[in-house]
């Protein structure tokens, strides 16, 4: 006979991790099935996040930021530094170690919390039955109430620059380099194009972003976008927009690229080439064909507005449904679903989850851009503040960008902030949480925020949507 779980997850990334912690925190007994094998061969629990993902890529920006800023940044302080060195074994050893720390910590917070971890690939079997597969071959089946499927994400391969991982490179590729290339290619201005661009800018790589789309960063709002072009630009990344990669090929220790934009066809020798255009769901292998899990036209697994694939029992969470592909949405994700298996009253809102994008200067959003409550037809104010003008920013040499507050013209709910600009990524929560309690841009004018603190042009920008920002001309 199988063994029996209340609540069996598939994928122990942030999404899966944390909806088995959840349930077993609630008495439920639980089991997590992954099949991840970190640098080491080993087993490595927290999936793309911990692995390949956020941890590993803000371990690397954070150090290469450190390097960066001596030449940059520092002699505006009247400190130089003479022959500053990068060590790439420490660089990226210090960033595994980090990755080692937090993937072995699940396994920690498993045993504490009794989330029995079994090692292979899942498949959900009819009748809520998980087949796991071990990397030897071997099989066990093992059944549960409740199956919850956190499969994740992969890099989406290009057909003509198909990944060797030598030279053509996905995220993982790209936190590895042994040398600094000297010329990198990017395919993809999106997020992850722009940090680990970022990254091996910082460290000395002429990095050419070649972008399909006409419009820079057409997620963010357009006047954000727009700032976080030209500090790009001033930092060296050269990003050209409109520009179609049509061919990329291996020649010796190079990779040959062909592209298009509105010119014409043009060619670009690098030395390595970082492909990201995007992630997808992934699900292969993970349904039996008579599951009656069904998956949408971009293969991400359906569910309703409770994560539930309307299957009995078998509910999807994460990258591999709807939503922003982000960390922290997958996890309150697994939090709601685990809380709606035991009973109780789960709660995630879509409309509030947090995008921050961790280049220097960051870029971080929640809620509406200007452009859709424009295109939804939604009446809206405006209230702008310059970090130029906030004493903190200004002694921390980083006074650049910009807060934009969107309130409702007749409510003046906030529908969405908007930044860019120093620390923004740790500013964004104070207006999630306004938004989020429904909040006013006079519930945060109101607010007393510290002097001096960033957190004033979220003031400023909130006073600003009533014309009576002080710190500047309304
Ligand atoms: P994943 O993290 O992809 O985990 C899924 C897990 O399931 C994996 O371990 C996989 O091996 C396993 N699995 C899949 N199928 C099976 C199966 N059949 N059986 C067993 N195991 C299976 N997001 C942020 O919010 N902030 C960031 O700063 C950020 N930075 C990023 C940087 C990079 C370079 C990348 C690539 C992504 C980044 N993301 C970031 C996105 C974030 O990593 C994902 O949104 C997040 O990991 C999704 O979590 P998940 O649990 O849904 O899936
Ligand atoms: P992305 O969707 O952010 O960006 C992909 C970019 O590639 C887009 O601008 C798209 O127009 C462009 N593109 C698509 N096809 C192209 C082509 N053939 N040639 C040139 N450009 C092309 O995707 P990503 O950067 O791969 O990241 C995937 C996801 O991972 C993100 O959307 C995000 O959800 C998540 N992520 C989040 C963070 C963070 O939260 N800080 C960091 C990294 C990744």
């Amino acid at each position: 006979m199988s063994e029996k779980f209340d609540v069996i997850v598939i994928g122990a990334g942030p999404a899966g991790y944390v909806a088995a912690i959840r349930a077993a925190q609630l008495g439920l007994k639980t089991a997590c099935v992954d099949a991840f094998v970190g640098k080491d061969g080993k087993q490595a629990l927290g999936g793309t996040c911990l692995n390949v993902g956020c941890i590993p890529s803000k371990a690397l920006l954070d150090s290469s930021k450190q390097y960066y800023n001596i030449a940059h940044n520092l002699p505006v302080h009247g400190i130089t530094v003479e022959g500053a060195k990068v060590d790439l074994g420490t660089f990226i050893g210090r960033k595994d170690k980090i990755v080692k720390q937090f993937t072995g910590g699940i396994g920690q917070l498993f045993k504490a919390n009794k989330v029995t971890a079994f090692f292979g690939k899942g498949k959900l079997l009819k009748g809520n039955d998980v087949e796991i597969t071990g990397n030897d071959g071997s099989k066990q089946t093992i059944s549960a109430t409740n199956v919850i499927l956190a499969s994740g994400s992969v890099p989406i391969e290009l057909p003509f620059a198909k990944f060797d991982n030598k030279f053509i490179v996905d995220n993982a590729g790209a936190l590895d380099f042994t040398e600094v290339p000297k010329r990198l290619g990017v395919i993809g201005a999106g997020v992850i194009g722009l940090e680990l661009g970022s990254v091996w800018k910082r460290l000395g790589s002429d990095v050419t972003v070649l972008e399909a789309l006409p419009d820079f960063l057409s997620v963010a709002d357009a006047d954000i976008a727009k700032i976080a072009a030209k500090e790009f630009a001033k930092m060296g990344l050269n990003i050209k927009l409109g520009a179609k990669l049509t061919k990329a090929e291996i020649k010796g220790n190079e990779v040959a690229l062909t592209y298009e934009d509105k010119d014409g066809a043009h060619e670009l020798t690098v030395d390595k080439l970082l492909v990201a255009v995007g992630r997808r769901a992934y699900t292969d292998g993970l349904l039996a064909a008579d599951t009656g899990v069904k998956l949408d036209e971009r293969g991400r697994i359906v569910v309703d507005e409770h994560n539930h694939t309307g299957v009995n029992g078998v509910w999807a969470i994460g990258d591999a449904v709807r939503g922003p592909m982000l960390a922290h949405k997958g996890s309150e994700e697994g939090v709601a679903v685990a809380e709606w298996i035991a009973g109780k009253a789960g709660h995630i809102n879509l409309d509030t989850v947090p995008w921050v994008i961790y280049t220097e200067p960051e870029i971080a959003w929640a809620g509406k851009t200007e452009k859709q409550l424009k295109d939804e037809g939604v009446p809206y104010k405006v209230g702008t503040f310059p970090f130029a003008a906030i004493g903190r920013a200004v002694a921390m040499n980083e006074a650049i960008g910009q807060v934009k507050m969107l309130a409702h013209a007749e409510t003046d709910r906030i529908l969405g902030v908007h930044m860019v600009g120093p620390g923004v990524s740790e500013l964004i929560a104070e207006c999630v949480v306004a938004m989020e309690f429904k909040g006013s841009s006079e519930d945060l004018a109101r607010i007393v925020h510290a002097h001096p603190t960033l957190s004033e042009a979220v003031h400023e920008a909130a006073l600003s949507v009533d014309k009576r920002a002080i710190h500047k001309g309304n």
